[in-house]
C-alpha cells in the first residue's frame, strides 16, 4: 500500500517551502556553467591535513569513551573553548549557557520549537535567510518582515513592528548577511537593543560569518549591548568544514532548559566523536590562523568579483560591497526580473541565486545573490562577464 495516498501526512508540512537553492544548484551543476549560486566555504581551505592528524591522535588512544552516548548539553571542554572565543571579543559567557547543536541550522529548528506557536509574529530581515524561513515555517509562525538598508534593518520599521506585531523572537544576521552581504553598522546594532529592550522577546543574533571579516573593523554582538534577551547562534561550519555539522547556541538559563529538553527529543545529543575531533583540531592548531588564510582568499575574491562588476555591467545594476563573508547582492533597475536574467544566464553558462526565496510572499523581484568563496580568481571575470553580456539584453 501506499502509505501517502492514504492522506495521514501532518499538516505542520504544508505550505514550507522546498529548498530553492538545491533546487537550483541542480542546474548549475554542469562543468561548463560558472556558478556563483552555491552557499559552500571553499574546499581548497579546509584544514584537510590537521584534521587527519587530530583524528589520528584521537582514535590512536585508549579511551572507549569517545565512542560512547554522552550528554545533552555537549562536550565540555568543547564548550569552553567557545565560551573563551567569545571572552576575546569581550563578551563574558559561561559554558553553561552553551548548547553544541548539529549545525546552527538545528538552532534554528530547536527555538522554532521552544518559542513559536502557530499564528505567533516572527520578525525577519527582508531579504532573509532562506534555512531561517524553511525551520520557522514548520512552526506556521506569521512572518513579519523589516526591509535592510545598507546601515542594517530599517530602525524605523523595526520599532513600529515590533510595537504592532509584538513577536516572539526578532532573527536577525548583522555580519555580512546572507543572502545580502549587509552588515550593520555600530550604530543600527545599539538602537536595534534599544528597541528591542523591555519587550517581551529574544534576539535571534545567527552569526555563522562574522569572523570572516577581510575589511573594516570588527563591531559589537547585540549580546554586549542586551545580553539578558539575545540568543546568539554559531557554528564551525565556515571556520573549520560544514561536514561535521557542529554549531551552538548561547541562551539564558531558563532557555537553555527547554532548549535541551527540545535537542534531547531531537537527537539526544551531537554527533559525540566529531565534538571531540573539533576540540581537539581546536587544542592542536591555531584556528585563528587558519581563518587568516580563509579571510585573505574570500577578501580576494570579493575584490575580483567587485571590480569585475564595475568593468562590465550597466551602471544602473547596483551592487554591496560586503566586508566579509561569502555573498554579494545585485538590485536590477526597477521592473527588471531576476529569475528571467537567471533563465538567460543559464543558458550562457553562469549561475547564481535570484533573490525571490529570500522573501516572504513575493513572487518576483530585482535582487539576485552572488557567492564569490566558490570561484577563482579568472572564474570570477569570465562569470561576471558572461552576466554582463546577459544583463545586456535583459531591458
Ligand atoms: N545561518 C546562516 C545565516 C547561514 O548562512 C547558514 C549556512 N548557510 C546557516 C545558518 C547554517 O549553518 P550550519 O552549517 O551551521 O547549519
Amino acid at each position: 500500500m501506499n502509505v501517502s495516498s492514504t492522506g495521514r501526512f501532518a499538516t505542520r508540512m504544508e505550505g514550507v517551502p522546498r529548498s530553492f537553492i538545491r533546487e537550483i544548484l541542480k542546474v548549475a551543476i554542469s562543468p561548463e556553467v560558472i556558478s556563483f549560486a552555491g552557499g559552500l566555504p571553499n574546499k581548497e581551505l579546509f584544514p584537510l591535513e590537521e584534521l587527519q592528524a587530530s583524528a589520528a591522535k584521537l582514535m590512536s588512544g585508549s579511551d572507549r569513551n569517545i565512542l560512547q552516548y554522552a550528554n545533552t548539553e555537549g562536550y565540555l571542554p568543547l564548550r569552553e573553548k567557545i565560551a573563551e572565543r567569545y571572552a576575546r571579543k569581550g563578551l563574558k559567557i559561561d559554558s553553561k549557557n552553551i548548547l553544541i547543536t548539529n549545525g546552527s541550522q538545528q538552532g534554528l529548528d530547536l527555538l522554532g520549537k521552544i518559542f513559536i506557536n502557530e499564528g505567533d509574529a516572527v520578525l525577519m530581515e527582508e531579504p532573509g535567510y532562506l534555512g531561517a524561513i524553511q525551520a520557522f515555517s514548520i512552526f506556521h509562525p506569521r512572518f513579519v518582515t523589516v526591509p535592510l538598508t545598507d546601515e542594517g534593518i530599517d530602525a524605523q520599521i523595526l520599532k513600529q513592528k515590533i510595537n504592532a506585531e509584538n513577536p516572539c523572537l526578532a532573527y536577525l544576521i548583522p555580519n555580512f548577511q546572507n543572502p545580502s552581504g549587509i552588515s550593520y553598522t555600530e550604530e543600527r546594532r545599539r538602537e536595534v537593543a534599544e528597541i528591542c529592550q523591555g519587550k517581551p522577546m529574544f534576539l535571534v543574533e545567527d552569526d555563522p560569518y562574522g569572523d570572516i571579516r577581510f575589511r573594516g573593523e570588527r563591531k559589537n554582538s547585540f549580546y554586549h549591548y542586551l545580553p539578558e534577551q539575545t540568543i546568539l547562534l554559531g557554528t564551525f561550519s565556515k571556520t573549520v568544514v560544514p561536514a561535521f555539522r557542529m554549531g551552538w547556541i548561547v541562551a539564558p538559563d531558563d532557555v537553555m532548559e527547554r532548549l535541551i529538553i527540545a535537542k534531547q527529543a531531537a537527537d539526544l545529543h551531537t554527533d559525540y566523536f566529531t565534538q571531540r575531533l573539533v576540540h581537539q583540531y581546536l587544542s592542536d592548531y591555531n584556528i585563528d590562523q587558519h581563518i587568516l588564510q580563509i579571510c585573505r582568499a574570500y577578501g580576494k575574491q570579493a575584490e575580483a568579483m567587485i571590480s569585475a562588476i564595475e568593468r562590465y555591467f550597466p551602471k544602473e545594476v547596483m551592487f554591496t560591497g560586503p566586508e566579509g563573508g561569502m555573498f554579494l547582492w545585485l538590485t536590477l533597475p526597477e521592473g527588471q526580473s531576476a529569475m528571467k536574467l537567471f533563465d538567460l544566464a543559464i543558458k550562457e553558462n553562469v549561475a547564481f541565486v535570484p533573490g525571490n526565496p529570500f522573501y516572504v510572499g513575493k513572487t518576483d523581484v530585482n535582487t539576485c545573490r552572488l557567492n564569490f568563496s566558490c570561484s577563482n580568481e579568472s572564474e570570477i571575470e569570465v562569470g561576471i562577464c558572461r552576466l554582463a553580456k546577459v544583463l545586456t539584453r535583459l531591458g
